[in-house]
């Protein structure tokens, strides 16, 4: 509810209405400051920053294994012809020996076979190797790719809850705004630029004086403070003599 300052309300009646008006928009403050607060600590955030991460390295290890099934099936192929032409030089290696009469001959032919033979059973193994981890690679691939549906549903369900928590906060401070506006405007100038000085160093500007203690610093005043406070004149928001915030009575 608002108060409106007028000339017919008495001067203690005013000083009183400002105090509560006062008070009003330090509720209104520390609501906004709450909310800004919540806003930038969501836990949504933080779930949708985790997602986000998981996506980030699902798609990195995707393409990583992509890549490394592309090279091994490359490197397969290529231990495949090298391995054909190695068979087709054992063969005529093998036809030349049939007609090869001199020892020495056949004993260089030989050992050139030999050679083959240990370079043909190295390209094999290489070969079986690499398609080892081809398949090992595919097979990691297709289970990686069976999460993925579940993956960007998880993302899509963060940054909904994400938004929405978000405007709600901001629907609420749009509110809180405009009724900060109508405070402002009913509270003498003087004393909102008093305020915002205060809570600009103290955060919480106004607090009420609950016997003799300011519920700003908790602090007790002095019996001789508080009769001060309490006779200052009506129309007077007096400052905490401790903590310097707007004391209302
Ligand atoms: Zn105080």
């Amino acid at each position: 509810m608002l108060f409106h300052v007028s000339d017919a309300e008495s001067a203690s009646d005013a000083s009183n209405n400002v105090g509560q008006l006062l008070l009003q928009l330090q509720g209104l403050d520390t609501a906004a400051d709450q909310a800004q607060h919540r806003k930038a600590n969501l836990a949504e955030r933080e779930t949708l920053k985790s997602v986000a991460e998981s996506v980030i390295a699902w798609e990195k290890r995707c393409t990583e294994l992509t890549a490394f099934i592309t090279s091994s099936e490359d490197a397969i192929a290529r231990a495949e012809q090298q391995s054909g032409e190695v068979d087709a030089k054992r063969s005529r290696l093998r036809e030349q020996l049939k007609t090869v009469i001199a020892p020495r001959e056949a004993e260089a032919l030989q050992r050139e076979i030999a050679v083959l033979d240990e370079e043909r059973s190295t390209l094999d193994e290489e070969a079986l190797i690499k398609m080892d981890e081809q398949s090992s690679a595919e097979d990691e691939l297709s289970a990686l790719q069976a999460k993925e549906a579940d993956l960007r549903e998880q993302a899509s369900t963060a940054t909904t809850a994400l938004a929405e928590v978000e405007a709600a906060i901001d629907a609420g401070l749009v509110e809180i705004g405009s009724h900060r506006e109508q405070l402002v405007s009913a509270l003498p100038q003087a004393l909102v630029g008093r305020y915002v000085h205060v809570r600009a160093k103290l955060g919480v500007a106004a607090a009420m004086l609950t016997g003799s203690q300011c519920e700003g610093c908790h602090l007790d005043l002095s019996p001789a403070e508080v009769d001060d406070v309490r006779r200052s004149p009506a129309d007077v928001i007096p400052d905490c003599p401790q903590c310097g915030r707007l004391l209302v009575r």
